[in-house]
């Protein structure tokens, strides 16, 4: 990069919402820098699923058909079931395309290059320094601090986002740290669905069960405490708790719902937004957000780039953008709830039939919304 000086925009973190940014911004003909702190392609703890509309019209409108060497066998689940301790197993028919995140990103981050967006991967952004006429974006690349200056960032770096803190340092963030654990093998639970296990009767703790290209996974905040539970639950399907794990990984989950829907964080400050995880922007229930990654990384870009030629303040414009995103947060937010009073058996006497139902149309209406 000879002169880093003119970028007009640097997208910081290559998921789904950098990817979908820089490819907007540069397909628009502006200079976008794409920054990423790993070495590509790069993993992330997700189940990969290309779930809901908003993910993969997004996708088929903006990167195109996706590529079959993307998907993973099996390359598509007929749905969620779900195990309600006590309860009938529910099922939910979604066809849902399924991926390894590395595949599924590196590719996206791919049609970004193509269209003119500069990758600088193996780069971690320690901070983002807004000035009157610009924004300073300092790094570190193979040890050496460095600096680029932008009119616009976009920060895409997911739940721990540096850019966040750089913008809003005084936002209290709480954390769950979900786990995901890696079996060479099968239980026998059908692999075209994913399976959901709430040993508690409760929305949370949870854990899920999903195969692909011969792994047995099993992911969700509560691995560790419900280790009993598990051992209990999946026996009948084969499960030896005494397997050795052939990996063990984990990642978090930014808990900012409360706070942006009560308008105590917004997501953009002057010409720096944010974007996916990093906004907080997360669906409740069922914690998708490849959708939101990228229809908040186009509304992004598209705000940029109508504000690329003058003076106007970027975050307003964002704001208002998303607002479609905030809304579907708000309503499934206000589902949790309902569902949490459903789902206590000893405040509401409901069986765990009615609790399990409960779920699934929780489940189906995250689905729906994005319609
Ligand atoms: C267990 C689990 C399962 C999930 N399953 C699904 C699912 O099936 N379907 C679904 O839709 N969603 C799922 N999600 C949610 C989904 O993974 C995220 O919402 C999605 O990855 C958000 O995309 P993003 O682009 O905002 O951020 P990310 O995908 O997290 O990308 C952020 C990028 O920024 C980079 N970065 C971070 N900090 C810096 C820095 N300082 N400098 C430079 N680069 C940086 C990171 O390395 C990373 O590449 C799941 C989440 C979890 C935890």
């Amino acid at each position: 990069m000879k002169n880093p000086l003119n970028a007009d925009v640097i997208v910081v973190g290559a998921g789904p919402g950098g990817a979908a940014s820089a490819k907007y911004c540069a397909a628009a003909g502006l200079k976008t820098v794409l920054i990423e702190k790993k070495a590509l392609p790069r993993d992330k703890v997700c189940t990969g699923m290309i779930m809901g509309n908003w993910a993969l019209d997004t996708i088929r409108e903006e990167f195109g058909t996706i590529p079959d060497t993307i998907f993973t066998s099996p390359p598509e689940l007929n749905g969620h079931r779900f195990y309600v301790a006590g309860a009938a197993v529910q099922t939910l028919t979604a066809h849902t395309l399924l991926t390894w995140r590395k595949d599924l990103d590196h590719w996206l981050v791919a049609c970004a290059r193509d269209a003119g967006a500069v990758l600088v991967s193996n780069t971690r952004v320690l901070r983002v320094v807004a000035h009157e006429d610009h924004i300073r974006v300092d790094l570190l690349k193979d040890g050496k601090k460095e600096s680029l200056s932008a009119r616009f960032v976009i920060g895409a770096d997911g739940a721990t986002s540096v850019v966040r803190k750089s913008i809003l340092p005084e936002l209290q963030v709480n954390y769950s740290g979900p786990v995901r654990v890696w079996y060479q093998g099968r239980l026998s639970l059908d692999q075209r669905y994913i399976h959901w296990f709430f040993p508690k009767r409760l929305p949370r703790p949870r854990f899920n069960v999903n195969h692909k290209d011969g792994i047995l996974l099993l992911e969700g905040a509560g691995i560790k405490e419900l280790a009993r539970e598990i051992a209990e639950t999946l026996s009948p399907y084969g499960f030896d708790p005494d397997w050795k794990p052939i990996k063990k990984d984990g990642c978090v989950i930014a808990l900012l719902h409360r706070q942006l829907l009560e308008g105590d964080f917004v997501p953009a400050k002057g010409n720096v937004l944010l974007v996916g995880d990093a906004a907080g922007l997360i669906l409740p229930i069922t914690f998708e957000g490849i959708g939101t990654a990228l229809k908040s990384g186009i509304a992004a870009a598209r705000t940029i780039i109508a504000n690329a030629h003058h003076g106007r303040i970027a975050a307003p414009e964002y704001v208002s953008g998303i607002q479609t995103i905030i809304d579907a947060i708000r309503h499934l937010y206000m589902d949790r709830f309902h569902l949490k009073g459903e789902m206590d058996p000893l405040k509401r006497n409901l069986g765990p039939d009615a609790i399990a139902a409960g779920l699934v149309s929780a489940y189906r209406e995250t689905l729906l919304l994005q319609e």
